[in-house]
């Protein structure tokens, strides 16, 4: 099967129309609204954001990460990454095209198993860009190992009716402080594995039982951003049309809204990491030092190269692991996204950090976005799981393709290949290797 990333003409057109609005129009919100992005629109924001937004329809490109059946254009992954990769040099830019994580996730589990009464009520302002949204699962004695989750929720009563009563502790709930309504992970069955006893429930903000105890910031991040919480469920009451698909779905549900945020996160990381490289370069074109500019130093070109040689290949695993989604769905691509996911935090974080060093003093300072990017490489190292358990992951995926062979010799052993060349060409060979006398 041929690898085909190519697009057609007019798309490319859509891709400069992007190019230039979100470097000449979106980016100057980044300066004028730093850390607003998530904030409900008060008047003085929404003069500015609205007539973008409306610039972003009028072009076809609203939410171009969903099918035709919610509202998109269904350009697919491929198309998706292209676009992506430049609204990833903003971070006004996901909100102006209706694309911003972790909202597009929260939408595609609404979509698929909301009821017509719950889609109704958040799904059109969801995908409209006028409410957010929350989703609740990691929890302050661990998130990357569900089995120790004690979030409870039991049925007050008996029968499918019977309302849900939900008690436990979320930890960095990412927007709760804005969020028009929260998806909970909860375990419904504590007598079987936990991937297959914990349940999705949907709850309106403020809905009684429900307490933020507190709400932290990224370092750096100003006091009105509104972070991630902290949550107490008590005795939350919901009612029974409350859960998401089917009672012990939970991770099946979960899951299908990270594994697209987390080829999203990679597609925006690619423009991200670029942007790094791009000041890098033209910083070391511009400084001198000891006689010569930065960029005549070897060290300097070493950093460039590298950054480079680790962005391009970045670049083509997501292109691949979207090409995959699009010609065999993304079940399919399941060792491929979580291989962007592991890579789109080491790629940032050395490029940001490669980028600050060329920078100098100014560099680290709030100056420049470039600190910003050093700890979005972290970040992406941590939110949706750690690299480490997605490493994890990855290998068992990896190794299911594999047979264990013989425990004494390995399959390569010298004499073992010796005797099957032997028992392949028996009489027309009498040694091996038959090397030309
Ligand atoms: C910016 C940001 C936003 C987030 N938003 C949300 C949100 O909206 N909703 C939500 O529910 N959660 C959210 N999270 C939480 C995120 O999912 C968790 O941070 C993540 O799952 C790790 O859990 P933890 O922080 O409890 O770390 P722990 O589980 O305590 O792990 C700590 C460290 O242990 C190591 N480790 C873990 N597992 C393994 C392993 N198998 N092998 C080797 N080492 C390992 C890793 O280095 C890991 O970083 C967010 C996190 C961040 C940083």
């Amino acid at each position: 099967m041929a690898w085909d990333f190519s697009t057609e003409p007019e798309f490319e057109a859509k891709l400069d129309w992007i190019r230039t609005f979100v470097r000449d129009e979106v980016e100057p919100l980044d300066t004028l609204f730093p850390s607003c992005a998530f904030l409900p629109l008060d008047d003085e924001r929404r003069t500015f954001v609205d007539p973008l937004k409306q610039q972003v329809r009028e072009q076809g490109l609203w939410a171009p990460h969903l099918g035709p059946e919610l509202g998109g254009q269904g350009f697919g992954a491929v198309k998706l990454t292209l676009i992506n990769e430049i609204l990833g040099r903003s971070s006004w830019a996901p909100i102006i095209f209706g694309t911003q994580a972790p909202d597009t996730g929260n939408a595609e589990i609404l979509a698929r198993f909301g009821t017509q009464e719950q889609k109704d009520r958040y799904l059109t302002g969801l995908l409209s860009g006028e409410i957010f949204s929350c989703f609740s699962m990691t929890e302050p004695q661990g998130g990357s190992d569900p089995r120790v989750f004690t979030t409870r929720a039991v049925r007050d009563g008996s029968g499918e009716d019977a309302d849900w009563l939900v008690t436990g502790r979320k930890y960095f709930s990412s927007n709760a402080s804005v969020a028009s309504f929260f998806i909970v992970v909860a375990i419904t069955d504590p007598d079987v594995p936990v991937h297959k006893g914990a349940s999705t429930f949907l709850v309106p903000a403020g809905t009684p039982g429900m307490t933020i105890e507190a709400t932290h910031q990224l370092f750096g991040a100003p006091s009105y951003d509104p972070g991630h919480s902290l949550i107490r469920y008590d005795n939350m009451r919901v009612p029974a049309d409350a859960i998401l698909g089917e009672p012990g779905q939970g991770f099946a549900v979960a899951q299908s809204r990270l594994a697209g945020g987390r080829i999203h996160h990679a597609m925006r990381t690619i423009g991200l990491a670029q942007h790094a490289v791009d000041m890098m370069a033209r910083r070391s074109k511009s400084r001198f030092t000891q006689g010569s500019s930065l960029a005549d130093k070897q060290l300097v070109q070493a950093y460039i190269a590298d950054s480079y040689t680790e962005l391009m290949p970045f670049r083509l695993a997501v292109l691949h692991a979207a090409w995959l989604i699009d010609t065999q769905g993304e079940p399919a691509a399941r060792a491929e996204i979580g291989a962007c996911k592991i890579l789109a935090s080491k790629v940032l974080e050395n490029i940001a950090r490669r980028a600050i060093q060329v920078h100098g003093a100014i560099g680290v300072s709030e100056q420049l976005p470039l600190a910003n990017m050093l700890l979005g490489g972290l970040v992406l190292g941590m939110a949706d799981g750690p690299s480490e358990a997605h490493k994890v992951n990855l290998a068992r995926l990896l190794l299911k393709n594999y047979v264990a062979g013989d425990p004494d010799w390995p399959d390569e052993f010298l004499d073992n290949r010796v005797a099957a060349v032997k028992a392949k060409y028996g009489d027309l060979i009498d040694r091996v290797p038959a090397l030309p006398l």
